[in-house]
């Protein structure tokens, strides 16, 4: 598996950067994980969008689905080019569409399905499995497997006591690292810290981390340095690498 990662940051981008996006791939088919600001302009810099097999989208925080809206518009084509009438398979949290959500009307450019306990989703070679994470809003992180390999994304997550056995035994873990540990009361509930993160690779038994979901205004590399105490193989997403698994 290929993971390109085209935006890191949260809750709003870097300069040039995007918020939480992910592509990966296999075997020719593209998977598309969260899609928040700016990650349709990345997208685009990296691959045709028309191209893409599925959409998942974690949990319904801006940072995470907004440029939806922007994938949509292109997905159903100019106003005077009606021909583009291929739908694109979306994955949602199942609780995601009210009828104030302007995401009600998602339908005409998008296969809505619902994530929940116990669905697997079969694309080419990737069999994608889901766990709700502990957040403010329903999350669902993903574990994507292809062939012997196994790639698991955290979400957005708060520490837990006990983690699924899906997050166990990784190739690499896709982890949020939203705080330094002198800030941990204002993720509390809601996000890990990065030493959190570290914990979690090492509980999991990760083959290697890969730290994600940043503040704009933190040194990221005393992210790392946090995670790097209680495990060995950490890496820091960085916008337009890829990563192979
Ligand atoms: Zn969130
Ligand atoms: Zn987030």
């Amino acid at each position: 598996m290929k993971l390109t990662v085209l935006g890191c940051w949260a809750p709003y981008p870097r300069p040039q950067g995007a918020c939480s996006g992910y592509l990966l791939e296999e075997a020719g088919r593209k998977l598309l994980i969260d899609c928040g600001n700016s990650v349709f302009s990345k997208l685009q810099a990296v691959s045709d969008f028309r191209k893409l097999d599925a959409v998942i989208i974690s949990h319904l925080h801006p940072d995470h689905f907004v440029d939806l809206f922007a994938l949509r518009h292109a997905l159903k084509g100019s106003f005077w080019d009606k021909s583009r009438s291929t739908k694109l398979d979306l994955y949602l949290p199942k609780n995601a569409l009210d009828f104030q959500s302007p995401l009600s009307k998602f339908s005409d450019a998008f296969n809505i399905h619902y994530i929940e306990e116990h669905l697997q989703i079969n694309i080419g070679g990737f069999s994608i499995d889901f766990f709700e994470t502990a957040h403010i809003l329903p999350c669902w992180g993903l574990v994507a497997r292809a062939g012997h390999k196994k790639f698991v994304y955290s979400a957005d997550t708060a520490w837990k006591e006990a983690y699924p056995g899906l997050w166990q035994n990784s190739n690499l873990l896709l982890c949020e690292a939203s705080a330094l540990e002198k800030d941990c009361q204002f993720v509390q509930g809601a996000h890990l810290t990065a030493g959190q993160a570290g914990q979690l690779a090492a509980q999991c038994k990760a083959g290697r981390l890969l730290l994600t979901h940043f503040y704009p205004e933190y040194d990221i590399k005393l992210l790392k340095g946090e995670a790097s105490k209680f495990f060995d193989q950490v890496e820091l997403a960085r916008e337009d690498n890829t990563y192979y698994i």
